[in-house]
Protein backbone atom coordinates (compact mmCIF):
# COMPACT_ATOMS: atom_id res chain seq x y z
CA UNK A 1 0.00 0.00 0.00
CA UNK A 2 1.54 3.13 -1.23
CA UNK A 3 1.88 5.92 1.70
CA UNK A 4 -0.52 8.41 -0.47
CA UNK A 5 -3.31 6.04 -0.03
CA UNK A 6 -3.24 5.62 3.85
CA UNK A 7 -7.05 6.33 5.21
CA UNK A 8 -8.54 8.20 7.28
CA UNK A 9 -11.56 8.45 8.76
CA UNK A 10 -13.17 10.83 10.82
CA UNK A 11 -16.52 10.72 13.26
CA UNK A 12 -17.97 13.86 14.22
CA UNK A 13 -21.15 15.51 15.09
CA UNK A 14 -19.81 18.64 13.94
CA UNK A 15 -20.65 19.10 10.71
CA UNK A 16 -18.34 22.05 10.51
CA UNK A 17 -15.43 19.35 10.78
CA UNK A 18 -16.51 18.25 7.46
CA UNK A 19 -14.64 21.06 5.75
CA UNK A 20 -11.38 20.07 7.84
CA UNK A 21 -12.24 16.73 6.82
CA UNK A 22 -11.57 17.81 3.04
CA UNK A 23 -9.46 19.66 3.48
CA UNK A 24 -7.13 17.08 5.63
CA UNK A 25 -7.78 14.65 2.77
CA UNK A 26 -9.65 12.22 5.39
CA UNK A 27 -12.66 10.00 4.67
CA UNK A 28 -16.08 11.88 7.14
CA UNK A 29 -19.05 10.51 8.51
CA UNK A 30 -21.08 12.53 10.44
CA UNK A 31 -22.96 11.17 13.25
CA UNK A 32 -26.53 11.98 13.47
CA UNK A 33 -27.63 9.44 15.78
CA UNK A 34 -30.08 8.17 13.15
CA UNK A 35 -29.68 4.58 11.25
CA UNK A 36 -28.04 6.21 8.38
CA UNK A 37 -24.97 6.87 10.52
CA UNK A 38 -24.73 3.06 10.73
CA UNK A 39 -25.45 2.28 6.98
CA UNK A 40 -23.01 4.70 6.01
CA UNK A 41 -20.25 3.49 8.67
CA UNK A 42 -20.76 -0.20 7.31
CA UNK A 43 -20.11 0.73 3.92
CA UNK A 44 -16.94 3.10 4.91
CA UNK A 45 -15.75 0.11 6.55
CA UNK A 46 -16.00 -2.60 3.89
CA UNK A 47 -15.49 -0.29 1.04
CA UNK A 48 -12.65 1.90 2.69
CA UNK A 49 -11.05 -0.56 4.99
CA UNK A 50 -9.82 2.61 7.02
CA UNK A 51 -6.03 3.07 8.03
CA UNK A 52 -7.05 4.94 11.20
CA UNK A 53 -10.18 6.03 12.35
CA UNK A 54 -10.76 9.40 14.50
CA UNK A 55 -13.51 9.66 16.46
CA UNK A 56 -14.89 12.73 18.69
CA UNK A 57 -15.48 10.66 22.17
CA UNK A 58 -18.68 12.85 22.92
CA UNK A 59 -21.07 12.46 20.07
CA UNK A 60 -24.25 13.47 21.45
CA UNK A 61 -27.16 13.41 19.33
CA UNK A 62 -29.85 11.87 19.96
CA UNK A 63 -31.45 10.04 17.63
CA UNK A 64 -33.06 6.65 17.70
CA UNK A 65 -32.77 5.18 21.36
CA UNK A 66 -31.22 1.81 20.73
CA UNK A 67 -28.17 3.28 18.50
CA UNK A 68 -24.54 3.92 21.02
CA UNK A 69 -24.31 7.36 21.62
CA UNK A 70 -20.83 7.85 22.08
CA UNK A 71 -17.53 7.78 20.91
CA UNK A 72 -17.04 4.66 22.84
CA UNK A 73 -19.89 2.20 21.61
CA UNK A 74 -18.71 2.86 18.54
CA UNK A 75 -15.41 2.68 18.34
CA UNK A 76 -16.05 -0.69 19.89
CA UNK A 77 -18.31 -1.75 17.13
CA UNK A 78 -15.71 -0.33 14.30
CA UNK A 79 -12.79 -2.78 16.72
CA UNK A 80 -14.76 -5.69 15.74
CA UNK A 81 -14.91 -5.08 12.25
CA UNK A 82 -11.75 -3.79 11.53
CA UNK A 83 -9.29 -6.02 14.09
CA UNK A 84 -6.27 -4.15 13.03
CA UNK A 85 -6.97 -0.43 12.62
CA UNK A 86 -5.96 1.87 15.27
CA UNK A 87 -8.70 3.42 16.64
CA UNK A 88 -8.38 7.27 17.97
CA UNK A 89 -10.65 9.64 20.51
CA UNK A 90 -10.57 13.31 20.58
CA UNK A 91 -12.70 15.86 22.69
CA UNK A 92 -12.14 19.15 23.44
CA UNK A 93 -12.08 18.29 27.73
CA UNK A 94 -8.96 15.90 27.25
CA UNK A 95 -9.59 14.91 31.15
CA UNK A 96 -12.86 12.99 29.88
CA UNK A 97 -11.33 11.19 27.75
CA UNK A 98 -7.99 10.47 29.82
CA UNK A 99 -8.83 10.72 32.85
CA UNK A 100 -6.91 13.02 35.44
CA UNK A 101 -3.18 13.41 36.00
CA UNK A 102 -3.20 10.30 38.51
CA UNK A 103 -5.96 8.30 37.62
CA UNK A 104 -6.29 7.27 33.87
CA UNK A 105 -9.37 6.26 32.39
CA UNK A 106 -8.85 2.15 32.26
CA UNK A 107 -12.10 1.37 30.13
CA UNK A 108 -11.23 4.29 27.65
CA UNK A 109 -7.88 3.25 27.33
CA UNK A 110 -8.92 -0.21 26.44
CA UNK A 111 -11.29 0.99 23.52
CA UNK A 112 -9.00 3.31 21.87
CA UNK A 113 -4.99 3.11 21.02
CA UNK A 114 -4.40 6.82 21.91
CA UNK A 115 -6.55 9.65 22.90
CA UNK A 116 -5.88 13.39 21.52
CA UNK A 117 -7.55 16.99 22.62
CA UNK A 118 -9.54 18.28 19.28
CA UNK A 119 -6.82 21.30 19.22
CA UNK A 120 -4.39 18.26 18.77
CA UNK A 121 -6.36 16.70 15.65
CA UNK A 122 -6.98 19.96 14.18
CA UNK A 123 -3.63 21.69 14.43
CA UNK A 124 -0.91 18.40 14.39
CA UNK A 125 -2.98 16.62 11.24
CA UNK A 126 0.58 15.91 10.20
CA UNK A 127 1.60 13.80 12.84
CA UNK A 128 -1.54 11.77 13.17
CA UNK A 129 -0.90 10.84 9.64
CA UNK A 130 2.21 9.95 10.08
CA UNK A 131 1.43 8.03 13.02
CA UNK A 132 -1.17 6.30 10.12
CA UNK A 133 2.07 5.56 8.26
CA UNK A 134 3.85 4.07 11.36
CA UNK A 135 0.86 1.46 12.23
CA UNK A 136 0.57 0.69 8.91
CA UNK A 137 4.24 0.14 8.37
CA UNK A 138 3.79 -2.40 11.93
CA UNK A 139 0.99 -3.82 10.18
CA UNK A 140 3.10 -4.69 6.82
CA UNK A 141 6.11 -5.79 8.94
CA UNK A 142 4.54 -8.02 11.62
CA UNK A 143 2.67 -10.22 9.29
CA UNK A 144 6.22 -11.86 8.66
CA UNK A 145 7.32 -11.94 12.19
CA UNK A 146 7.92 -14.90 14.21
CA UNK A 147 10.58 -14.47 16.22
CA UNK A 148 11.59 -12.53 19.14
CA UNK A 149 14.44 -11.03 17.02
CA UNK A 150 12.20 -9.76 14.41
CA UNK A 151 10.16 -8.13 16.95
CA UNK A 152 13.07 -6.10 18.45
CA UNK A 153 14.17 -5.35 14.61
CA UNK A 154 11.01 -3.63 14.51
CA UNK A 155 12.62 -1.21 17.46
CA UNK A 156 16.11 -1.05 16.26
CA UNK A 157 16.83 -2.96 20.13
CA UNK A 158 20.22 -2.34 20.90
CA UNK A 159 21.69 -5.93 21.53
CA UNK A 160 22.63 -5.43 25.36
CA UNK A 161 19.20 -3.91 25.95
CA UNK A 162 16.80 -7.42 24.44
CA UNK A 163 16.86 -9.51 27.34
CA UNK A 164 15.17 -6.38 30.28
CA UNK A 165 13.01 -5.70 27.73
CA UNK A 166 11.27 -9.35 26.86
CA UNK A 167 10.82 -9.50 30.61
CA UNK A 168 8.22 -6.16 29.66
CA UNK A 169 6.65 -7.48 26.96
CA UNK A 170 2.48 -8.02 27.05
CA UNK A 171 2.16 -12.12 27.88
CA UNK A 172 -0.20 -12.23 24.98
CA UNK A 173 3.05 -11.37 22.70
CA UNK A 174 5.14 -13.36 24.14
CA UNK A 175 2.22 -16.11 23.86
CA UNK A 176 2.10 -15.38 19.83
CA UNK A 177 6.03 -15.86 19.67
CA UNK A 178 6.09 -19.58 21.74
CA UNK A 179 3.04 -20.26 19.48
CA UNK A 180 4.38 -18.78 16.09
CA UNK A 181 1.33 -17.11 15.57
CA UNK A 182 0.63 -13.70 13.99
CA UNK A 183 0.90 -10.96 17.20
CA UNK A 184 -1.75 -8.53 17.96
CA UNK A 185 -0.03 -5.25 16.19
CA UNK A 186 -2.27 -3.05 18.01
CA UNK A 187 -1.33 -4.51 21.96
CA UNK A 188 2.41 -4.45 20.16
CA UNK A 189 1.96 -1.00 19.82
CA UNK A 190 0.47 -0.02 22.93
CA UNK A 191 3.92 -1.64 24.30
CA UNK A 192 5.93 0.23 22.22
CA UNK A 193 3.95 4.15 22.50
CA UNK A 194 2.72 3.47 26.22
CA UNK A 195 5.02 1.62 27.58
CA UNK A 196 8.74 1.63 26.09
CA UNK A 197 8.47 5.41 24.75
CA UNK A 198 6.21 7.32 27.24
CA UNK A 199 8.55 6.07 30.37
CA UNK A 200 12.29 7.05 30.80
CA UNK A 201 14.39 3.99 31.22
CA UNK A 202 15.38 2.02 28.19
CA UNK A 203 14.55 5.48 25.96
CA UNK A 204 14.74 8.98 27.41
CA UNK A 205 13.66 12.11 26.08
CA UNK A 206 16.32 15.39 25.88
CA UNK A 207 15.77 16.41 29.09
CA UNK A 208 16.88 13.25 30.65
CA UNK A 209 19.35 12.10 28.12
CA UNK A 210 20.79 15.39 29.12
CA UNK A 211 21.55 14.84 32.81
CA UNK A 212 22.51 11.31 32.06
CA UNK A 213 25.15 12.62 30.60
CA UNK A 214 25.85 15.67 32.60
CA UNK A 215 25.01 18.47 30.80
CA UNK A 216 22.08 21.02 30.67
CA UNK A 217 18.92 20.34 28.09
CA UNK A 218 20.01 23.11 25.54
CA UNK A 219 23.63 22.28 25.57
CA UNK A 220 22.93 18.53 24.73
CA UNK A 221 20.36 19.86 22.08
CA UNK A 222 23.08 21.62 19.94
CA UNK A 223 24.03 20.26 16.26
CA UNK A 224 27.64 19.12 17.27
CA UNK A 225 26.39 17.62 20.27
CA UNK A 226 23.53 16.03 18.89
CA UNK A 227 26.32 14.72 16.26
CA UNK A 228 28.40 12.75 18.94
CA UNK A 229 25.39 11.07 20.18
CA UNK A 230 23.70 10.32 17.09
CA UNK A 231 24.59 6.75 17.22
CA UNK A 232 21.90 6.56 20.51
CA UNK A 233 18.71 8.14 18.69
CA UNK A 234 16.03 6.19 18.88
CA UNK A 235 14.54 4.97 14.75
CA UNK A 236 12.44 2.04 15.11
CA UNK A 237 8.71 2.17 14.69
CA UNK A 238 6.60 5.34 15.60
CA UNK A 239 9.58 7.32 15.42
CA UNK A 240 8.09 9.81 12.46
CA UNK A 241 4.72 9.97 14.71
CA UNK A 242 6.63 10.44 17.78
CA UNK A 243 5.99 14.11 19.36
CA UNK A 244 9.73 13.99 20.54
CA UNK A 245 13.03 12.55 20.02
CA UNK A 246 14.32 9.80 22.27
CA UNK A 247 17.70 8.23 22.75
CA UNK A 248 18.73 4.74 24.04
CA UNK A 249 20.26 5.34 27.68
CA UNK A 250 22.34 2.01 27.12
CA UNK A 251 23.93 3.71 24.00
CA UNK A 252 24.81 7.06 25.50
CA UNK A 253 26.37 5.25 28.50
CA UNK A 254 28.57 3.66 25.72
CA UNK A 255 29.58 6.12 23.64
CA UNK A 256 30.33 8.13 27.13
CA UNK A 257 32.46 5.63 28.29
CA UNK A 258 34.29 4.74 25.26
CA UNK A 259 35.47 8.06 24.98
CA UNK A 260 35.91 9.38 28.44
CA UNK A 261 40.10 9.26 29.38
CA UNK A 262 38.44 9.87 33.18
CA UNK A 263 40.22 6.38 34.48
CA UNK A 264 37.43 4.16 36.48
CA UNK A 265 34.56 6.68 35.97
CA UNK A 266 31.77 5.05 37.17
CA UNK A 267 28.84 7.89 36.85
CA UNK A 268 27.92 8.81 33.19
CA UNK A 269 27.07 12.69 34.10
CA UNK A 270 30.94 12.66 34.98
CA UNK A 271 32.55 11.15 31.96
CA UNK A 272 29.66 12.97 29.77
CA UNK A 273 31.18 16.31 30.35
CA UNK A 274 34.79 14.37 29.73
CA UNK A 275 33.80 13.78 26.37
CA UNK A 276 32.36 17.03 25.40
CA UNK A 277 34.25 19.86 24.40
CA UNK A 278 34.74 23.15 24.87
CA UNK A 279 32.00 23.03 27.76
CA UNK A 280 32.10 25.61 30.65
CA UNK A 281 29.73 25.53 33.60
CA UNK A 282 27.35 27.32 32.35
CA UNK A 283 26.47 23.92 30.08
CA UNK A 284 26.69 21.71 33.00
CA UNK A 285 23.69 20.36 34.14
CA UNK A 286 22.34 21.28 37.72
CA UNK A 287 19.91 20.14 40.14
CA UNK A 288 16.55 22.38 40.05
CA UNK A 289 16.05 22.46 43.99
CA UNK A 290 19.77 23.14 45.23
CA UNK A 291 21.56 24.15 42.19
CA UNK A 292 24.22 22.03 42.31
CA UNK A 293 25.87 20.33 39.60
CA UNK A 294 26.15 16.22 39.20
CA UNK A 295 22.31 16.09 39.45
CA UNK A 296 21.82 12.02 39.11
CA UNK A 297 17.65 12.46 38.27
CA UNK A 298 15.34 14.02 36.80
CA UNK A 299 12.27 14.43 38.66
CA UNK A 300 8.56 15.97 38.91
CA UNK A 301 8.19 19.12 40.23
CA UNK A 302 4.70 19.71 41.25
CA UNK A 303 2.24 16.90 42.64
CA UNK A 304 -0.20 17.91 40.32
CA UNK A 305 1.80 18.87 36.71
CA UNK A 306 3.93 16.95 34.39
CA UNK A 307 6.88 19.70 34.64
CA UNK A 308 10.05 17.56 35.09
CA UNK A 309 13.26 19.04 36.16
CA UNK A 310 16.97 17.90 36.50
CA UNK A 311 16.86 16.83 40.73
CA UNK A 312 19.58 15.52 43.01
CA UNK A 313 18.25 11.78 44.49
CA UNK A 314 18.84 13.74 47.83
CA UNK A 315 16.72 16.80 47.14
CA UNK A 316 13.89 14.11 45.11
CA UNK A 317 11.66 11.16 47.15
CA UNK A 318 9.69 8.62 45.12
CA UNK A 319 6.55 10.14 43.30
CA UNK A 320 3.82 9.30 45.56
CA UNK A 321 1.58 8.61 42.94
CA UNK A 322 3.15 7.65 40.36
CA UNK A 323 4.11 3.39 40.55
CA UNK A 324 7.22 2.33 39.25
CA UNK A 325 6.85 -0.10 36.62
CA UNK A 326 9.84 -3.12 36.62
CA UNK A 327 12.94 -2.10 34.41
CA UNK A 328 11.89 1.42 34.09
CA UNK A 329 13.41 4.67 35.90
CA UNK A 330 11.18 5.24 39.29
CA UNK A 331 9.27 8.12 39.02
CA UNK A 332 11.01 11.08 41.74
CA UNK A 333 9.46 14.21 43.28
CA UNK A 334 11.47 16.70 44.29
CA UNK A 335 11.17 17.42 48.04
CA UNK A 336 9.43 20.31 49.21
CA UNK A 337 11.23 21.92 52.37
ZN1 LIG B 1 20.10 19.00 44.62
Amino acid sequence: MSKNRLIILLIDDNLLRKEDANVLGCKYIYYDGEETFFKELNKRIRENKPHLVIIDHKLDKKGVSSLPKYGLSIAQYIREKLIDCPIIGFSADLEVLTGSIFQSNYEQELVYDDSFSLDYVQNSFDKLRALARDFNELRTRATRIRTFDGIMNLIVAPKEDRELLKKTLPNSILDSLNKRKKMDILIFAKWIRKLLMANPGFLYGSLDAATHVGINEKTFLRPKIQNLFKKAIYTGLFTKSSPNKLWWASILRKIVFEKTTIWGADYSWEAGRDIIERLNKANYSRCFKCKKFYPETVGFIELSSNKRESLHLACSEPHPYRKTLRFFDEPRMMIKD
